[in-house]
């Protein structure tokens, strides 16, 4: 802490007790934080900052160096962990609580824990296309959705760790050869985010997108875009030799941390009942924590298993999955 090396400075001077802080930069919006914040302060008294650092977080870790006054970083998605953590700006955290994490959804290393998880799901038109129309990912690229599918940008993270989990499942040639059927059955070229693919659907443009399943949550909120979630239901496909592809929020600590102790505190909060119920539900996601139920609604959407397939090793391959999405020049 600073006014430790003052006083040192200073000599023996005895300074009043300073009460605990953490400092934290969120790429998540305040409002999904704050529930969160609130309930660990009230419950330890340590006070928390929160700054919103909604873009550049690794060059700003980077910049600040040895002198960052953040702790902990809140960010989603397993690209944006990995990034931090190939940057060199976390530090390994090893600590018995964060145990209750499971190991397949986070760092190898444990640099960085998931907090939340969301699956990226198809949204199938209620009226144009049956059940059991679309079970896998891989039926993505049958001709039989010829002009049907609509997507954002495969280079987006969502889909880059969608496409890397392919590559795990199948390797070099036949994520090629997805990515080329899922191309040419494209309705349009890709734009917008998840909720504009739902739009389309509900406009008639086209039958199936992929999304994150937070965003039905979403949209049911929101007065324009219920009409679209109400247009879809929400279907958990499945790789043909293992689950449903999921990606993470999480947390990570910063190699600079300067209240480590406080910050472990929070993280720790951070990964029990209460936080996952309040943080799970704040953005309809999926708690990670065993035992630790989803949202009425969340859970409404139905029941999946998650794919095994390590998170760590999806990150991995991230860099090799968008080689191959720039390859079969999948947006163009
Ligand atoms: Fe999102």
């Amino acid at each position: 802490m600073r006014l430790t090396a003052l006083a040192l400075i200073a000599g023996s001077v005895a300074l009043p007790a300073m009460a605990e802080e953490v400092n934290v930069y969120s790429h998540r919006q305040p409002e999904l934080i704050q529930p969160l914040i609130d309930a660990f302060t009230a419950e330890t008294g340590i006070d928390v900052n929160l700054a919103y650092v909604d873009k550049g977080m690794v060059e700003r870790l980077q910049a600040e160096g040895d002198r960052s006054p953040a702790d902990l970083v809140l960010t989603v998605d397993v690209a944006r962990l990995g990034e931090l953590k190939d940057a060199g700006v976390l530090q390994a955290v090893e600590d018995e609580a964060l145990d209750a994490v499971p190991a397949t959804l986070s760092d190898d290393e444990n640099q960085w824990f998931a907090l939340t998880t969301r699956a990226r799901i198809v949204y199938a038109s209620k009226d144009r296309v049956a059940d059991g129309d679309v079970t896998t990912y891989e039926d993505l690229a049958d001709p039989k959705w010829k002009g049907r599918i609509c997507t954002r940008t495969f280079t987006h993270d969502y889909n880059v760790a969608l496409t890397a989990a392919f590559l795990a499942h199948h390797g070099e040639a036949e994520t090629r050869e997805w990515l080329n059927g899922i191309k040419a059955n494209l309705a349009r070229p890709p734009e917008g985010g998840d909720r504009d693919q739902v739009k389309a659907i509900w406009a008639g443009q086209c039958d199936i997108s992929l999304g994150n399943t937070y965003y039905m949550g979403a949209m049911l909120k929101d007065d324009e875009q219920k009409e679209w979630a109400d247009s879809v239901r929400i279907v958990f496909p499945t790789f043909e030799d293992g689950g449903t592809h999921v990606n993470v929020s999480g947390v990570a600590m910063t190699k600079a941390s300067p209240n480590r102790e406080a910050a472990q505190k929070l993280m720790d909060f951070l990964v029990g009942d209460e936080a996952q119920s309040i943080y799970a539900e704040t953005n309809n996601e999926f708690p990670v924590v065993e035992g630790v139920p989803a949202s009425e609604l969340v859970a409404s959407w139905g029941e999946f298993t998650a794919d095994e397939l390590p998170l760590a090793e999806i990150s991995d391959l991230r860099p090799k999955a968008l080689d191959l999405i720039e390859e079969v020049n999948f947006d163009g």
